[in-house]
């Protein structure tokens, strides 16, 4: 590593070169760079991948003083402030993992004007004395990273990002930038707001991310789904595949390595040491795919990751777009691939249902949901979906599953109708509602033990619906969930009617449907009888 030294007042090109090794500035970066500089407020809307930190890191080295970062994950920081390290620039952090002495030593040298970038978690400038200690030194800029935080409508708020929204009072004349990797329109809006930048330049990046093909499927058989997408790929392809818990982690990296893949765990649960060498080996190596929870992944900076696949659906959006946005940071084809069923939808309804905090955030995270079903179910161009729920608009791309196999479509009015009368009929007739395993039964006029011992074999509507398959009829479900023509409701997943139900019922418009599970089932498996 180069000895660690002052940049103040250098050019910010010759700094991009002697610190980073690049030759140019992308895109909008030198212009961010510039305008603060020159003493200007940003706010930086970049795809992951982007090139996020030069934008402030450049601007914190060339300013006379201290670039104050502020980074809500601690695990990040350090490894920032090492990367930094190890390319000669004077990085520190202040966070609560560390001993009294090394933060007093921190603090001497910010006072001393030894550090040009100091990363602190949010909950530490919320207090008193981080705040009097920053004042009696001096800052360059101060950089807001993952400023979608402090938004209530997003997917990741966090409540110490309110209280940022008074560094202007308390640092006067430092130029602030926010930045993030999430666009909607409603968070531009509150990160705007809430961080009170009124007088900022808006620095907004496409977020489209051409080499990615986006692939989304439904679920059938989700592990040798997963292993055949794995075996297509080029050997030596490094991979990110994400599952929700711990123990789908540890199931599918068993399984795939009984297929001959080089997969690795990667979570909470595991020993420090275990998460540190598997991360190492992903790192280093070709060919090494990650199992992991959502977490791996943030701040790890791999470029050539050829795919990322998600076995279990995303809570949102944004969420997804994130977590995608980890393939081909190099710019090489790669592809975000993911498989998905209405088991997902009902446990993660479930999981909202039964969550922490009010009404009004339980719809949002039904609605982000909506989106990310919404997405799955498209008969359109999925980037066309995706950048367009970032306020994007754009034309089909010809690079995803949609464009490139335009997916079948159907009809579905009439099954819309039948199922939706038949949970009409057992609400106003019993007062029940039910799940959509129960419903199909009824539908297919299924001879259960269940069907019997709840008399729903007499209901008007039992066995209008058997000319579908089990697996047919599932898909409709999950796409009338994903239009809103029907809600899946508490615990049990039990099924009613959306706001999108009405004009269904009247048959004012047709419901057209993917046909790709039952098409795909169907002719995977030999039918019953
Ligand atoms: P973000 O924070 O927006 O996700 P990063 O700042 O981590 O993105 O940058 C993403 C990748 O691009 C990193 O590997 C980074 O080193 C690289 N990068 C950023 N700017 C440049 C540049 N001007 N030239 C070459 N590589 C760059
Ligand atoms: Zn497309």
């Amino acid at each position: 590593a180069a000895p660690a030294r002052s940049f103040a007042g250098a050019d910010p090109l010759a700094v991009l070169r002697e610190v980073y090794g690049y030759d140019a500035f992308r895109a909008d970066q030198a212009d961010i760079v510039d305008h603060v500089v020159a003493g200007g407020d940003a706010v930086v809307l970049m795809p992951t991948g982007g090139g996020k930190s030069i934008t402030y890191q450049v601007p914190a080295l060339v300013r006379e003083g201290t670039g104050l970062v502020v980074s809500p994950l601690i695990a990040l920081m350090h490894d920032q402030v090492e990367a930094l390290r190890a390319n000669g620039v004077r990085a520190a952090a202040l966070n609560s993992t560390q001993s009294a002495a090394e933060r007093s030593e921190t603090e001497r040298a910010y006072l001393s004007g030894e550090i040009d970038l100091l990363y602190v978690a949010p909950e530490r400038l919320s207090g008193a004395a981080t705040t009097a200690l920053l004042q009696r030194g001096r800052l360059s800029v101060i950089a807001i990273d993952e400023a979608h935080c402090v938004s209530q409508w997003g997917h990741d708020f966090r409540p110490d990002y309110l209280a940022l929204g008074d560094l202007a009072e308390r640092f006067p004349g430092v130029p602030r930038m926010a930045l993030t990797a999430t666009a909607t329109r409603e968070t531009h809006r509150e990160i705007t707001d809430r961080l009170r930048l009124p007088d900022a330049r808006h620095f907004v990046a496409s977020f489209d991310r051409p080499n990615i093909q986006y692939r989304i499927e439904p679920k059938t058989d989700v592990r040798r789904q997963l292993a055949a997408f794995v075996r297509a790929q080029p050997a030596g392809s490094s991979g990110i595949i994400y599952a929700l818990s711990r123990k789908s982690v540890e199931q599918t990296a068993t399984y795939l390595r009984s297929q001959g893949v080089d997969a690795l765990p990667y979570h909470a649960g595991l020993d420090a040491s275990v998460r540190a060498a598997n991360q190492q080996r992903f790192l280093r190596e070709d060919g090494v795919v990650m199992v992991a929870t959502i977490a791996f992944g943030m701040g790890i900076d791999k470029p050539d990751v050829r795919y990322v696949a998600h076995i279990d659906l995303p809570k949102s959006v944004e969420g997804y777009y994130q977590e995608t946005g980890r393939a081909g940071r190099d710019g090489e084809p790669s592809i975000a691939w993911m498989a998905y069923g209405l088991a997902d939808v009902v446990q993660q309804r479930r999981l909202i249902d039964g969550g922490e905090g009010d009404l009004a955030r339980k719809r949002r995270q039904h609605q982000h949901l909506d989106a990310m079903l919404a997405l799955c179910e498209t008969v359109e161009c999925r980037r066309v979906n995706l950048l367009g729920y970032f306020g994007q608009p754009a034309q089909p791309c010809g690079n995803c599953d949609t464009c490139l196999e335009p997916p079948e479509t159907w009809d579905g009015l009439v099954p819309a109708q039948k199922l939706l009368s038949t949970i009409v009929r057992l609400q106003r007739e019993r007062g029940q509602a039910y799940g959509a395993g129960q419903l199909i039964d009824i539908l297919r006029g299924a001879d259960t033990e269940r069907v019997r011992k709840l008399g729903h074999q007499t209901l008007a509507t039992y066995g209008i619906g058997s000319d579908l398959s089990d697996q047919d009829w599932r898909s409709v479900v999950r796409q009338l969930l994903a239009r809103g023509i029907i809600v899946a409701r508490g615990e049990y997943g039990t099924l009613a009617l959306g706001d999108a139900a009405a004009p269904v019922l009247k048959g004012e418009h047709p419901v057209p449907l993917r046909r790709d599970v039952a098409g795909r089932a169907s002719a995977a498996r030999v039918r019953k009888t």
